[in-house]
């Protein structure tokens, strides 16, 4: 039974969030930033956030050449830029709000590789660089063949390299413990291991139904507004939005003596993307192997794609060098059919910020800021 002092304490708010990922807990600081006296509170389902956030490769970046060429094809022009500039806009709020050292945010640089049979032309670079100069003011991509033999690439695998020099690199960890602290220092209460399994909107507000592990009853919440920042598992409230799980595989090596490797790379249209962090190497992608195995919510490896990370790492990116993997492990993510997140309202008191595409290190603070503003002022 729920005492006088929970019920007065613990279980009413005036904005309760569900899912405790960077757009969850940006949510609630922004929320605490409009509305310093709301009573806020966090409910996530795991005893760590247990989605895309933790699990992530820690890019904070804009994207690679071909991923942005083949955006532009899908998306047009406004569309296209609207998203690299709210990305741009997300990262410098992120920065801004935990600051650059506690994230370890550093700016080595992206670079992408290219096969044998890809060729970027001039005119392509031309084309890309004049449309991102009215959001950087500078030419972003250049092609520079000689960084293969500096960073010990196979030579017969790789052709060119895309230098951008806006990428740069976070630590996922520190960036989430930063998060933490910074929301509960704003006096957000954050639940841990807090499934919420139903959402009724009730008259002024909302009912939230959250499993309690010691009992067959769930515990309600009751908040004046909710938001739902449950990424790639919000299917499971409202089956009708275009959400849908892509799930990414990684790994990292062992240290690796002399590693020439530093700053955010990517090949494959960015399906595939590596990155130094100590002197590892994290490695992650191949969902285009096996689209449907990885359109999914449950956690696991997908043995074809880790053989194929497996054989890039020893061949293309360390040939020659000993290196042995030291971990691996798997993250769900959000997609959509045209790159754009969803933040929307989904009934009076409720509104959804989701579908982050795989970009939520750039996108997450904008879109909790986005989210806050559309519950706060409506
Ligand atoms: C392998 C991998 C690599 C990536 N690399 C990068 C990168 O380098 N750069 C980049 O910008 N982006 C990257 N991304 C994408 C990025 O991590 C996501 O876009 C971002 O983390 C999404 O954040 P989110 O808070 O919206 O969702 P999530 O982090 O998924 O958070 C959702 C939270 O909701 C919780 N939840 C779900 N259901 C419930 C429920 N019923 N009750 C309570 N809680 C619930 C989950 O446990 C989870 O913690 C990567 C993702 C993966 C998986």
């Amino acid at each position: 039974m729920i005492s006088f002092w929970e019920n007065k304490h613990f279980l009413t708010y005036d904005y309760l969030i569900i899912g405790s990922g960077i757009t969850g807990l940006s949510a609630a600081c922004s929320i605490k930033e409009l509305e310093p006296n709301a009573s806020v509170a966090v409910l996530e389902r795991g005893l760590l956030p247990t989605g895309a956030t933790t699990k992530n490769a820690g890019f904070a970046c804009i994207g690679s050449f071909t991923e942005k060429w083949h955006d532009l094809e899908l998306m047009g022009e406004d569309a296209f830029l609207q998203l690299i500039e709210d990305r741009w806009k997300g990262l410098a709020k992120l920065r801004s709000r935990l600051g650059d050292p506690q994230i370890d945010y550093i700016n080595n640089g992206g670079y992408e590789l290219l096969f044998a049979n890809q060729h970027i032309s001039q005119a392509q670079l031309q084309h890309m660089n004049g449309l991102l100069k009215k959001i950087f003011n500078q030419d972003v991509f250049k092609t520079d063949a000689s960084l293969i033999q500096a960073f010990g690439f196979n030579k017969q695998m790789v052709s060119n390299v895309v230098v951008n020099p806006l990428d740069a690199q976070i630590n996922t960890g520190k960036m989430m413990r930063a998060l933490y602290r910074l929301a509960t220092s704003l006096n957000t209460y954050v639940a841990t291991g807090a499934e919420v399994v139903s959402i009724e909107e009730s008259g002024s507000g909302v009912n939230i139904f959250v499993k309690n592990p010691l009992s067959f009853e769930p515990i309600l919440f009751k908040a004046n507004k909710v938001a739902v920042c449950t990424n790639a598992f919000t299917g499971k409230f409202f089956p009708n939005l275009e959400i849908t799980p892509g799930r990414g595989q990684v790994i990292v090596t062992q240290p690796v003596d002399d590693l020439k490797v530093k700053g955010v790379f990517s090949f494959d249209e960015g399906y595939y993307y590596f990155r130094n962090i100590d002197n590892r190497i994290l490695f992650g992608g191949g969902r285009n192997l096996d689209f449907e195995g990885e359109t999914t919510t449950e956690f696991g490896p997908n043995q074809k794609i880790l053989d194929t990370l497996s054989f890039y790492l020893q061949e293309m990116i360390l040939p020659g060098k000993e290196m042995k993997i030291d971990q691996q492990w798997s993250g769900i993510m959000a997609f959509g059919k045209n790159k754009l997140p969803l933040v929307q309202k989904v009934s009076d008191h409720v509104a959804v910020g989701a579908r982050l595409n795989g970009m939520g290190i750039a996108l997450g603070s904008k879109i909790g800021e986005e989210i806050a503003t559309l519950l706060v002022n409506g």
